[in-house]
């Protein structure tokens, strides 16, 4: 049955079926691994030149879909509705596991890719929050006769408060074990309110004490969007 199903599909059209950007010469991105040039070969079989991974029509299916040898040749006369005559059909049971396997992969799959993005998300906006800090700290430091009077611009007062307990997030972020990235994950929105609160509180706080000035002399908007630079 493997070797009819294996004379019957290439890799190269199973793959193609299963969604993979094949281009000139057989050449595609090898889902196996994170691979951002064509390094995998695909023809009768497959071979990546990046990771190793090597095999038949039948050992691709089983990694992209995560299956047995059984399973994946079952799913590819299903897929491509073969007309091989299987010793034994595959059961209703069989048939019933292998796609709830594959949905629970798909559902794992789409948990990791909308994890990652969140993520993302969360470290750009705290970086975006570091970098009002830093600037703050710079353009608003007291000179010595303000802090003689105690005039102390409360935006400076809130960065030398703040940056350091978010310098600390954004390193756990980029190099925290997993467990700790979680930790902050989880309380991503929390986090993120209760700085953005400090700012908005300290920019009007020192707006009331300056007054009409403060608007003509604050330039415009300079935080949003900008990448935080370390
Ligand atoms: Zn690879």
């Amino acid at each position: 049955m493997f070797q009819e199903i294996k004379d019957a599909v290439s890799t190269k059209e199973a793959a193609s079926f299963y969604g993979l950007k094949i281009g000139r010469g057989g050449m595609a991105c090898c889902p196996f691994h994170n691979d951002k040039h064509p390094s995998m070969k695909v023809d009768k079989r497959f071979h990546c030149f990046g990771c190793g991974a090597d095999g038949d029509v039948i050992n691709f299916v089983q990694q992209m879909f995560n299956l047995d040898a059984k399973q994946a040749a079952f799913k590819l006369i299903d897929d491509f509705r073969l007309n091989i005559d299987t010793k034994r059909k595959e059961s209703r049971h069989e048939k019933n596991q292998r796609i709830r396997l594959q949905k629970e992969r798909e559902r794992k799959e789409r948990i990791r890719v909308a994890y990652a993005e969140e993520l993302q998300q969360f470290r750009l906006k705290m970086a975006e929050i570091y970098r009002t800090l830093h600037d703050w700290e710079l353009d608003y430091e007291p000179t010595k006769e303000q802090w003689d009077i105690g005039n102390i611009d409360e935006r400076y007062i809130c960065a030398i408060n703040n940056k350091d307990p978010v310098d600390c997030i954004l390193e756990i972020l980029d190099f925290g074990e997993d467990s700790e990235i979680y930790e902050e994950y989880k309380h991503r929105e929390e986090t993120i309110t209760s700085y953005e609160r400090k700012i908005t509180t300290a920019e009007r706080r020192a707006g009331e004490r300056s007054g009409e000035r403060a608007s003509s002399d604050r330039g415009p908007e300079r935080v949003v969007g900008k990448e935080r630079q370390r």
